[in-house]
């Protein structure tokens, strides 16, 4: 057995022990809260929070909340062994990998109403998706009392609902927001991107293709958003995405629509290609 490969626990007092136990010995604790099916956007969590904490819990957990009836959940790769081994490279590491039975026990029923910021946008394609994802990451803070939790950019909504919900619910948590990791031709990475065959695999650059030309376009000083977003749409409906959730530029505080580019933005993209959701942002500050 690999020495560096990291301990993995099941049990939700175990890990509260392990944390509180490090905490006491006056060492920091990172918490890096993951679905699994790791990538080097996950690892790149990870890095940051070895880099400043002591110790890192990462949670491997398929919340089922945040999943729609029609959405994926079934088919969400689980892989949890190579996940121990990509972890490897990092220590101190603790996985922790609960019991959907322990997260969610028999005749659990409340949860985090999200805050206003996840209202729109992925709010309005996904309509229960924050309050999961809201509920699972209290939850998760609660049975890993860290000092500092890190997420990516790349869920940019998801981000923002999570430090409106630690300010509004008093949550003793440091958020950092960490850079979006993309693979070379930039296409953002995620675990939903093992689904995309070859040829859609080619079709999905065009989506980070798309924040790049909106970018210029800004940059050449374009202000007026609905004529960047005429052409994003150009752009994307030109390779064949399947089919466009939205594609939009807004503040990037509180996500309203943006009229006209007076400030920093951020653009935001959820696409289909084939049957596989896609997403991606940029903020732009000119
Ligand atoms: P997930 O496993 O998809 O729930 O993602 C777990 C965490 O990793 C979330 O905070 C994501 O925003 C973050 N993440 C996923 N993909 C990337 C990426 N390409 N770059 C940076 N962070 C990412």
């Amino acid at each position: 057995m690999n020495p560096q490969r990291p301990q993995l626990v099941h049990d939700l007092n175990q890990i509260r022990d392990i944390v509180r136990k490090a905490q006491s010995a006056g060492k920091k604790v990172g918490l890096v809260p993951t679905m699994g099916a790791l990538h080097q956007g996950h690892l790149s969590l990870v890095e940051q929070s070895a880099s400043q904490c002591d110790l890192t819990v990462v949670t491997i957990f398929v919340n089922p909340t945040q999943f729609a009836q029609d959405e994926d959940l079934a088919k969400y790769p689980r892989t949890l062994e190579s996940d121990l081994e990509l972890l490897s490279q990092f220590s101190p590491v603790i996985v922790l990998a609960p019991e959907a039975a322990d997260v969610y026990p028999a005749g659990s029923s409340t949860a985090v109403q999200p805050p206003d910021v996840g209202r729109l946008w992925e709010g309005e394609k996904r309509p229960d998706h924050f309050a999961g994802v809201a509920t699972i990451v209290l939850k998760l803070f609660n049975m890993v009392p860290a000092e500092i939790a890190f997420f990516g950019q790349k869920d940019y909504q998801q981000a923002c609902v999570i430090q409106q919900m630690v300010k509004d619910l008093n949550v003793p948590m440091e958020i950092q927001v960490c850079p979006i990791v993309r693979e070379p031709d930039g296409l953002a990475m995620s675990s939903r991107n093992r689904y995309l065959s070859q040829s859609e695999r080619k079709t999905a650059t065009v989506i980070s293709q798309t924040l790049e030309i909106a970018e210029q376009m800004m940059r050449e000083g374009e202000t007026e958003t609905q004529v960047i977003l005429d052409q994003c749409m150009q752009e994307l409906t030109a390779a064949h995405v399947d089919s466009i959730d939205y594609v939009t530029i807004a503040d990037p505080i509180t996500l309203e629509l943006v009229q006209t580019i007076a400030g920093p933005v951020v653009i935001l993209i959820a696409v289909y290609v084939g049957k596989t959701r896609l997403i991606d942002n940029r903020v732009i500050q000119l």
